[in-house]
């Protein structure tokens, strides 16, 4: 059984690395959008309330993302554990997190440099159609602007620019620094430094969870 949050900047690898843990400890990996495509899916009485709101482009109140959250987190399919990808985003959502009693053995958190984040953004390239990303200088495509899955044309991001990433930095720390102190008090908080090598940093993590 393991049950961990996962802490990240965008850019920080916490996608790739939420996926790696899911697969070493057979754990749910927990992912807040795709959670929530498929409770829309559902057609469930809240699935019909998200539903509405997304529509209407509400944001989704804190309340109704940590009952959704709470409500998988406690489902057969995370019985072994699960690890959390990037929730709870606010301080508001860690503590409703706790309120519904959601165990959690460990909040780890991918510290990267902003130069070493900026570098991988400003390489990515997405797919149109399956949503896949590349990095033109990590990660390449097989072939220069193609997708390797689907065949279709890679495009660059248009939030992938220094001053939007800086930006979007700025607005990850404002809200990540409550959570972090919110964890740490409990006694949960590792802090991982996350380097050029997904393996390397994965080592260091698992480290941290021993
Ligand atoms: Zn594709």
């Amino acid at each position: 059984m393991m049950r961990i949050i996962l802490l990240g900047a965008p850019g920080s690898g916490k996608g790739t690395h939420a996926e790696k843990l899911s697969k070493h400890f057979f754990i749910e990996n927990v992912s807040t959008g795709k959670i929530i495509r498929d409770i829309i899916e559902s057609k469930s009485e809240l699935g019909k309330l998200v539903s509405d709101f997304v529509k209407n482009g509400e944001l989704i109140s804190d309340n109704i993302v940590c009952k959704i959250i709470n409500e998988k987190l406690k489902s057969d399919k995370c019985k072994n554990g699960y690890v959390l990808d990037g929730f709870p985003r606010t301080l508001q959502q860690a503590r409703k997190l706790e309120e519904f009693e959601v165990k959690v053995d460990a909040a780890i958190l991918i510290e990267v440099s902003e130069s070493i984040i900026i570098e991988r953004l400003t390489g990515r390239v997405q797919c149109k159609e399956c949503g896949n990303v590349y990095n033109v200088k990590l990660n390449p495509p097989k072939v220069v602007g193609i997708c390797d899955t689907c065949g279709k044309n890679l495009i660059i991001r248009d939030d992938d620019n220094v001053p939007a990433i800086q930006n979007r930095l700025r607005i990850y720390q404002l809200q990540v620094a409550p959570i972090v102190d919110f964890y740490k008090n409990k006694n949960l908080l590792k802090v991982v430094y996350g380097k050029n090598n997904i393996e390397g940093t994965f080592t260091d993590i698992l480290n941290v969870l021993e």
